[in-house]
């Protein structure tokens, strides 16, 4: 769109200057240029940002970033990375904490703007997910102070072996608006911390939090170059992802748009981690406590389905499946669809116009091959679309297989331990399962035949940042969290030294 575009003159303060517009959300004056190497730049229109609680609404207008500012915001990261580098864990944790104390003493601020960006839950992004964001400045900051160096070895020869986990360079982070804020931090603190530069392309649907966090980042004092910004759809993410001066690309959405980067960055032989779609099963077996069990699947109706990790194909164990439906049936009928600002709601609107045409169509393809449908399945009005159940499926249909990204779930009965696997793994997608079972040993069992990166074992999305996260097959590529995500956000380097030889020459050893 803009890819002969000027970029703005150099502002001489963060308040003032062409791409300097803010757009007021729920009392927040929210940046809408681009950040490049300390700068808000690239004002005038480009596409609209409306709030899907009422689509009338628009939130605010942002120039869509072309080859011009890709370029810029990739030099600016590059120009920004061998300071940055060279302040080593303990040099950049500080501004990673402060950023992190920004993002919790602001939460509240962000919350609002996230809910009326994307429609999610006003109090689950107050209370959780926002802060969950600073906990992703936080954690990667102080576990890269006491986790990036790895023991020496010395080896029986006399050499001694050392991994280096040296940072990459710049790294071009994309992500999908389900949870802006919380999802563009989960790449961009390690990514940080581990002593990259970045350049992040927020989701065009709900820029609005990531576009925040340039503020954040202002405020905490990182360097100008460090965290860049650049807004804009698919064909900006593609100038990025494609761009030669890329050394890592993060990328968080669907499959589809995957192999599109995954061309890209095969041409340029990028390294890449996929954080991609999921069809989980959520599995039920008789000896499980059915109450949690119920209560759990209802949960996989929050943010209106829109969830990378939600338990979509309900298993149930055929001798408990009338115990569980009536406790599920209670569950589902307390469940309230509206303004995502409430507190009596349970969730809100789907994201977009587009979203719900999405959903619609996939319903109707459900039903026109065979499916029941026991609940649900129009919209209430606007983007608002309650709980759906569909039962009786067709072996054959794609609703069993295909994502919807909405609140839409399937019910499968099964009889046994094998056929629980089976119908799990009746998928392209590897990304959670959820087992609800008395049993530890099966739960051990299903565990070792089932392909997903997280099996929840009567729970759900209980997340400890050391662990790895990712997917199998169709749901990702990679495994980020804890030292996995420096593995992939830095070269990791063995140097092997005959030190006698240091010694010999009479400089000492030292890696
Ligand atoms: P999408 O793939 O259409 O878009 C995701 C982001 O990629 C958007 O910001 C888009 O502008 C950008 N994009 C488009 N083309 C690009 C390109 N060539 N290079 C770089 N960026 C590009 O996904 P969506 O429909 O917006 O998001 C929903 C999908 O994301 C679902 O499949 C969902 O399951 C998945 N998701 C996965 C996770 C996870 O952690 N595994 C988390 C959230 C969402």
């Amino acid at each position: 769109m803009t890819a002969d575009a000027t970029l703005g003159a150099p502002a001489s303060s963060p308040a003032s200057g062409a791409g300097e517009e803010r757009t007021d959300v729920e009392g927040v004056a929210v940046p809408t240029g681009h950040l490049i190497g300390g700068r808000r730049v690239g004002a005038g229109a480009g596409f609209e940002v409306r709030s899907p609680i009422d689509w009338e609404w628009k939130l605010a207008e942002f120039p869509e970033a072309g080859a011009v500012e890709v370029d810029a915001a990739v030099d600016a990261a590059r120009g920004a990375f061998p300071d940055w580098a060279a302040l080593g864990p303990e040099g950049r944790a500080p501004y990673l904490l402060r950023l992190a104390a920004g993002v919790e003493r602001r939460a509240a601020e962000i919350a609002q703007v996230e809910t009326v960006d994307n429609g999610s839950l006003l109090e689950a992004m107050r209370e959780r997910v926002i802060p969950r964001g600073g906990m992703n400045f936080r954690f990667f900051a102080e576990y890269a102070v006491s986790r990036l160096a790895e023991p020496s070895r010395i080896l029986h020869g006399g050499e001694r072996n050392t991994v280096r986990h040296d940072p990459a360079g710049v790294v071009a982070v994309s992500t999908p608006w389900n949870a802006p804020f919380m999802l563009a931090t989960w790449r961009v603190g390690p990514a940080l911390a581990a002593g990259n530069t970045v350049v992040l392309k927020p989701p065009e649907w709900a820029p609005l939090t990531c576009s925040l966090l340039g503020d954040l980042a202002e405020e905490a004092g990182l360097p100008p170059g460090v965290l860049n910004i650049v807004h804009g759809g698919p064909e900006t993410g593609a100038m990025l992802t494609g761009h030669a001066g890329v050394d890592r690309i993060a990328f968080t959405g669907s499959p589809a748009t995957a192999r599109t980067v995954g061309a890209a960055a095969a041409a340029e032989l990028t390294p890449v981690s996929f954080e991609l779609g999921g069809k989980s099963p959520f599995l039920v077996f008789a000896d499980a406590d059915l109450e949690a069990a119920a209560r759990t699947a209802a949960y996989q109706y929050d943010n209106s389905g829109q969830v990378c990790l939600a338990g979509t194909r309900l298993l149930v164990e055929r001798s408990c499946l009338d115990a569980f439906m009536e406790r599920f049936l209670a569950e589902v009928e307390a469940i309230r669809v509206g303004d995502p600002r409430e507190a009596a709601t349970t969730y809100g609107p789907l994201i977009h116009p587009r979203a719900l045409s999405r959903v619609e169509a996939h319903v109707e393809k459900a039903l026109a091959q065979g499916a029941a449908l026991r609940f649900g399945g129009k919209s209430s009005g606007g983007l608002y679309f309650p709980p759906t159940l569909f039962t009786d499926v067709p072996s054959g249909a794609d609703i069993l297989r295909e994502e919807v990204f909405g609140p839409v779930l399937t019910l499968q009965a099964f009889e046994d331990d094998d056929e629980a696997i089976a119908l799990a793994e009746s998928t392209d997608y590897g990304l959670a399962t959820m087992i609800f079972t008395g049993d530890e040993s099966r739960a051990g069992r299903l565990s070792r035949r089932i392909s997903a990166g997280t099996i929840w074992v009567n729970c759900f999305y209980v997340r400890d940042l050391e662990t790895p996260f990712g997917g199998t097959k169709h749901s990702g590529i990679g495994r980020e969290g804890g030292r996995h995500s420096f593995d992939f956000y830095c070269d990791v380097k063995t140097v092997c030294e005959r030190t006698a030889a240091f010694a010999a020459a009479g400089t000492g050893g030292g890696s």
